[in-house]
């Protein structure tokens, strides 16, 4: 092969360095034969599927052989009624990444940069650089986003702001006081994107009301997704609520139909059942104090966190640590490529998932030096 397809690609693609996902259990358990494997790896609904989700989509596996509804009009519908906004703020997309994807895709060129925090949601970075723009990745403060310096940072061709509230891998968040001050000193030609992706689970009074400042600040973006506390992260369905105008630039650059059939039912369930949302979050509360208690009684240092996660500093490198609970068929998250070498990143499991991880981390750590 003769051809070198490499300097064919646009500088942004040459550029890029491909997301790196959660090991997958069937992976695990093709490289080291091992069985009961848990995956706390990628922030999933322990919870597993909901069961009305599988006894209600019998019906739509029937219409397979059918494109899916390209604009979604029942999804929006149902998301306009429980978020109380017109059905036109509303753009659908194949999990909430592909939002991210087109947005810059439909506010960034080459000639622009965009701005988000040090340690934020790795998607950031990798949109930016795919269309051939500057990052201006500003430094954290206490593992979470430095607003007042992001809001300094920001130039003429800055065209993006992302803020991932919480933030994932830290689970660091911006309370409605701090957002707000941010959206009022921002000019109204830079969008600003709030990455809600785990707003379900947090439970802190103070934590923004961000559809209530979507009508002060047109220029705001909110995206949210089905992957995380309704449990459909396999399906891919996400959202966006924003200015109708911002939405029929980003409905204008879609595929036309980027969210499938299964997705678009299944999502309608389970927006419609309280009953697995509220199961979700108080299991989420309770997990979460699992590991916080471990994580004290062994005297490691973790980071607060308001998401389905939780972020855990070892005292030797998290590559080992992380490695050694592969042997036990533990898979969390490693972040050395978050420039995080020494934490570790926990999905909040069940009850036994949680023990067996806390188990396994304490054999792993007493034979690690
Ligand atoms: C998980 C996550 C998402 C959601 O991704 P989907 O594409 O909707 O599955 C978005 N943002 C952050 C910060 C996340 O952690």
């Amino acid at each position: 092969m003769s051809c070198d397809f490499f300097a064919l690609a646009t500088a942004g693609v040459q550029g890029l360095q491909p997301y790196q996902p959660g090991k997958p259990i069937e992976e695990l358990e093709r490289e080291y034969g091992i069985q009961n494997i848990i995956k706390l790896a990628s922030n999933e609904n322990p919870l597993g599927t909901n069961p009305l989700i599988i006894s209600e989509l019998q019906s739509s596996l029937k219409q397979l052989f059918r494109y899916p509804d390209g604009n979604g009009f029942t999804l929006k519908q149902a998301l306009a009624q429980k978020l109380v906004v017109s059905a036109d703020m509303i753009t659908l997309g194949n999990g909430s990444n592909d939002i991210l994807e087109l947005i810059a895709r439909t506010f960034v060129t080459a000639e622009n940069s965009v701005i988000f925090s040090q340690y934020a949601f790795a998607i950031y970075p990798l949109v930016t650089q795919a269309m051939g723009a500057k990052s201006l990745e500003i430094p954290a403060i206490e593992w979470g986003h430095d607003l007042t310096a992001m809001q300094t940072a920001v130039r003429d061709d800055t065209r993006v702001i992302f803020i991932a509230n919480p933030n994932n891998p830290t689970g660091t968040w911006v309370n409605h006081t701090q957002l707000q001050t941010f959206l009022a000193a921002i000019p109204e030609d830079k969008i600003v994107v709030l990455d809600e992706a785990y707003f379900e689970y947090v439970e802190d009074t103070s934590y923004p009301n961000s559809l209530v400042l979507l009508e002060k600040y047109p220029n705001l973006i909110i995206t949210r997704t089905f992957s995380k506390a309704y449990g459909l992260a396999g399906l891919r369905v996400g959202y966006a609520i924003s200015h109708p105008k911002i939405a029929n630039l980003l409905n204008r650059i879609r595929q036309p139909f980027n969210v499938n059939l299964l997705a678009l039912a299944a999502a309608t369930i389970a927006l419609n059942d309280r009953h697995y949302l509220e199961k979700s979050v108080i299991a989420n509360r309770w997990g979460m104090q699992q590991l916080i208690d471990a994580f004290q009684s062994m005297n490691l240092a973790f980071i607060p966190s308001v998401g389905n996660f939780i972020t855990v500093q070892l005292p030797s490198t998290g590559l080992i640590i992380y490695e050694k609970l592969l042997l036990e068929g533990i898979i969390v998250r490693p972040l050395a490529n978050y420039q995080m070498p020494y934490h570790l990143r926990v999905t909040i499991g069940t009850q036994e998932e949680n023990a067996r991880f806390i188990q396994a981390l304490q054999k792993v750590i007493s034979t690690t030096s």
